[in-house]
C-alpha cells in the first residue's frame, strides 16, 4: 500500500507478537548472554497484551498504537516494557488523528518512538542499546519517499544497526554491569527492534 491503514497497525501488532513469540528463545539467549536472560519473556508477554488490547472497530491507526504501547506499559517485566510501550504511545501520538499513515508520517512516527525511549532511557547512540537499531530505522523511513521503500529501508536500517552493536561496549541498562565483557554479543532489546520492523515489512508488503 502507499498508505498504513489502522488495520494495517493492527495487522503489525499481530504479526509483532508472532514474530517474538517465534523468536523467544533466540532473544532470551541474546540476553542471557550479556544480562538476565528474560528478554524473549518479557516481550512475548508484552505483545501478546498489546494483542488483546487492540480497539475493535474503526480507531485511528495512532489509537491502535496507543492502545498497544499501554498494554505493553503495564504487561510487560524488565527495562524493555516501560521503553516499548513509550515507543509505541509516542508513535501514536505523533500519528494524531490521521487516517492513514505515509511514508512522512511513519517517519515521524519512528522519530517520535526515539526520542521518548532516549529521554526515558537515556541512552545515547552507540550505548549497544535498542537506540542503536531505531535511531537508523527512523533516519532511513524519514530519507524515503514513499511508503514502501520507507517500510523496507526502515527494517534493513534495524537489523545493520542490531548487527553493529555487537562490536558495542554496553553503556545502559545490564549489559553495562559487564563493561568491556559485553563486546561481542547483539544487544537483545536491538535484536527485537529489528524483529519489530521486520514485522512492519511483512505487513506492508503482503
Ligand atoms: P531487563 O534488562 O530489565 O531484564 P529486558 O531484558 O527485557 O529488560 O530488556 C533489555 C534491553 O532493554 C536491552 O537489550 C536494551 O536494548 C534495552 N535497554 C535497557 N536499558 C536501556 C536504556 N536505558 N535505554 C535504552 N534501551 C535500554
Ligand atoms: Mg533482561
Ligand atoms: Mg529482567
Amino acid at each position: 500500500p502507499s498508505a498504513l491503514s489502522a488495520a494495517d497497525v493492527a495487522a503489525w501488532i499481530r504479526r509483532a507478537a508472532e514474530l517474538v513469540a517465534a523468536d523467544a528463545e533466540h532473544l532470551t539467549r541474546l540476553d542471557a548472554a550479556i544480562g538476565d536472560g528474560d528478554h524473549g519473556l518479557n516481550l512475548d508477554r508484552g505483545f501478546a497484551a498489546a494483542v488483546a488490547a487492540l480497539p475493535s472497530g474503526d480507531a485511528a491507526p495512532g489509537k491502535v498504537l496507543i492502545a498497544a504501547g499501554r498494554a505493553i506499559v503495564s504487561k510487560t517485566g524488565g527495562a524493555s516494557g516501560p521503553l516499548y510501550g513509550t515507543a509505541l504511545r509516542r508513535a501514536g501520538k505523533a500519528f494524531g488523528d490521521a487516517a492513514e499513515i505515509d511514508a512522512a508520517a511513519l517517519g515521524a512516527g519512528l522519530q517520535a518512538a526515539l526520542d521518548g525511549v532516549r529521554e526515558l532511557g537515556q541512552a545515547e547512540p552507540g550505548d549497544k542499546t535498542m537506540v542503536d537499531a531505531l535511531g537508523p530505522a527512523a533516519a532511513a523511513a524519514l530519507a524515503a519517499a514513499d511508503l514502501p521503500s520507507a517500510v523496507r529501508a526502515a527494517a534493513d536500517a534495524a537489523s545493520e544497526g542490531a548487527e553493529a552493536t555487537v562490536a558495542m561496549r554496553a553503556r545502559k541498562g545490564r549489559a553495562s554491569y559487564l563493561g568491556e565483557r559485553s563486546v561481542g554479543h547483539m544487544d537483545p532489546g536491538a535484536a527485537s527492534t529489528a524483529l519489530l520492523l521486520r514485522a512492519l515489512a511483512d505487513v506492508a508488503s503482503s
